[in-house]
């Protein structure tokens, strides 16, 4: 539900969303909030109560399009407002949100919406990070690719995502493609090894090392074995060893 249906709908278009669309494996509809103003001029957005820069978008026709879509759908889809007052998005939340049957997205734009129809009909709030954007449409396409990514069948293979980061609460290990030697700088040796176990060792390793450097704060919720803890602890050694040489 938004006031740019052109602008959400050439994004999901594209690549891989796009091509999920076509195949039937998900199914996105941009609708236009405008489409639904009882006013004679169209009119979606009037001044703010008390005062203060900005419009502010109308209960009524975000209401009335809402219903138009419980209606089409045969069921009250699940309704997220994309702000940012919600809770910042993760991967997480994107895992359990995949699993649901319908969802319905809702962007504001200018200064903001009535704080009534979000009262009325919204189920929960979503922010895309502690920073404001002009308007709802962009969160909502994150949003959007982030969930159909997860869905059966529009990634080649579950492995696709499962090793990606955030999805085990670690970053992802450093990937290469051709050719071998590129700016003076060549593939490491285990990856053309053909061994898989040392290959898999060393990627885990990668990973775990990547998130202690960039994200430690990550590392609490990762799923750690004790081969993952001893790597971990042996890092921590290393650094501690290298800061008393200093
Ligand atoms: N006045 C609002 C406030 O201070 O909370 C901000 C309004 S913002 C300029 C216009 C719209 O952009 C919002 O209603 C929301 O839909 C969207 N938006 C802006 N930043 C966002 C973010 N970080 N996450 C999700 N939506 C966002």
């Amino acid at each position: 539900m938004t006031l740019f249906p052109e602008m959400c709908e050439s994004v999901l278009s594209e690549s891989i969303i796009g091509r999920s669309r076509k195949a039937g494996l998900v199914e996105i509809n941009c609708v236009n909030i405008r489409d639904y103003s009882t006013d004679k001029h169209r009119r979606v957005d009037d001044t703010t109560y008390g005062g203060g820069a900005g419009m502010i978008m109308q209960g009524q026709p975000i209401y009335d399009c809402f219903s138009a879509l419980i209606e089409s759908i045969g069921k009250r889809p699940y309704l997220i407002f994309l702000s940012p007052q919600g809770k910042v998005l993760d991967q997480e939340r994107v895992k359990e949100l995949a699993k649901m049957d319908n969802i319905a997205l809702l962007c504001g734009h200018y200064e903001g919406v009535d704080e009534r129809v979000i009262r009325e009909i919204v189920d929960e709030e979503i922010s895309i990070g502690d920073f404001v954007l002009t308007g709802g449409e962009l969160p909502a396409l994150v949003l959007a690719d982030s969930i159909t990514r997860m869905l059966p069948g529009v990634l080649a293979g579950e492995e696709a995502f499962e090793e990606e980061s955030h999805y085990n609460s670690l970053l992802e290990y450093p990937q290469y493609t051709k050719p071998y030697e590129w700016h003076g700088m060549t593939v490491p040796e285990v990856l053309l090894s053909g061994h898989h176990a040392n290959i898999c060792k060393w990627r885990r390793e990668q990973s775990l090392e990547r998130t202690y450097r960039r994200r430690p704060d990550m590392l609490k919720n990762a799923e750690l074995d004790k081969n993952d803890l001893k790597f971990l602890e042996n890092l921590k050694k290393m650094e501690e060893n290298t800061e008393t040489d200093l």
